[in-house]
């Protein structure tokens, strides 16, 4: 099992490191070569815009979206962003995702927070399931799901804040800045 992370902009180095505490060998990929051999792959968080810039530079824009058709691809927060279908903005995205995103729903980087959401789909190691602390910093909120993309993770107040589609997964929080690594768990399991 090998899982690539797209390491063009963001916080990509946190992702590789709950890899690496999982025990699942873990690939930077900056240039479509980089995708060869793959099961899966992780778009951190980051800006949404400079990541969509540099994946065009890079030529890695057609590559990810053939990636994408047959394998499992996770964003968070940035990454969640460019998965999606539709950011109510002209900007690269890979269109994988029948999720509508609005981007910076939270307000500035100071309005960032951090709440503990209800998973109960994430594995459970000791039998009892806890909740997730999730850290949103600048964060999207996926407006709408549609077609075959389901709503995984609410807010109390019904907002939705993560969603998967087949072995699509679209988190706008980001579970690589603590030390849970229940999601990096669940994801490893949809790529396999
Ligand atoms: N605000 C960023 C964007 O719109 C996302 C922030 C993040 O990834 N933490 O792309």
């Amino acid at each position: 099992m090998k899982i690539g992370v797209l390491a063009i902009q963001g916080d990509f180095a946190e992702h590789l490191v709950a890899l690496k505490r999982i025990g699942v060998e873990g690939r930077e990929v900056r240039l479509p070569e980089h995708l060869d051999g793959l099961q899966g792959l992780i778009i951190p968080g980051g800006e949404s815009t400079t990541i969509g810039k540099l994946a065009v530079d890079f030529q890695l824009l057609e590559p990810l979206k053939q990636f994408g058709r047959v394998h499992a691809i996770w964003g968070t927060c940035a990454g969640a962003i460019f998965m999606s279908k539709d950011a109510h903005r002209d900007q690269p995205l890979l269109g994988l995702m029948d999720i509508t995103v609005e981007r910076n729903a939270f307000g500035r980087q100071i309005a960032s927070f951090e709440v503990d959401l209800d998973a109960p789909y994430l594995p459970s190691f000791n039998g009892s399931s806890h909740p997730f602390h999730a850290v949103f910093i600048r964060a999207p909120l996926i407006e709408s799901v549609h077609g075959d993309a389901q709503i995984l993770t609410a807010l109390p107040d019904g907002r939705i804040v993560a969603a998967r589609q087949n072995r699509w997964l679209a988190t706008v929080f980001h579970p690589e800045l603590t030390n849970d690594d229940r999601f990096h768990h669940y994801f490893v399991e949809l790529a396999r």
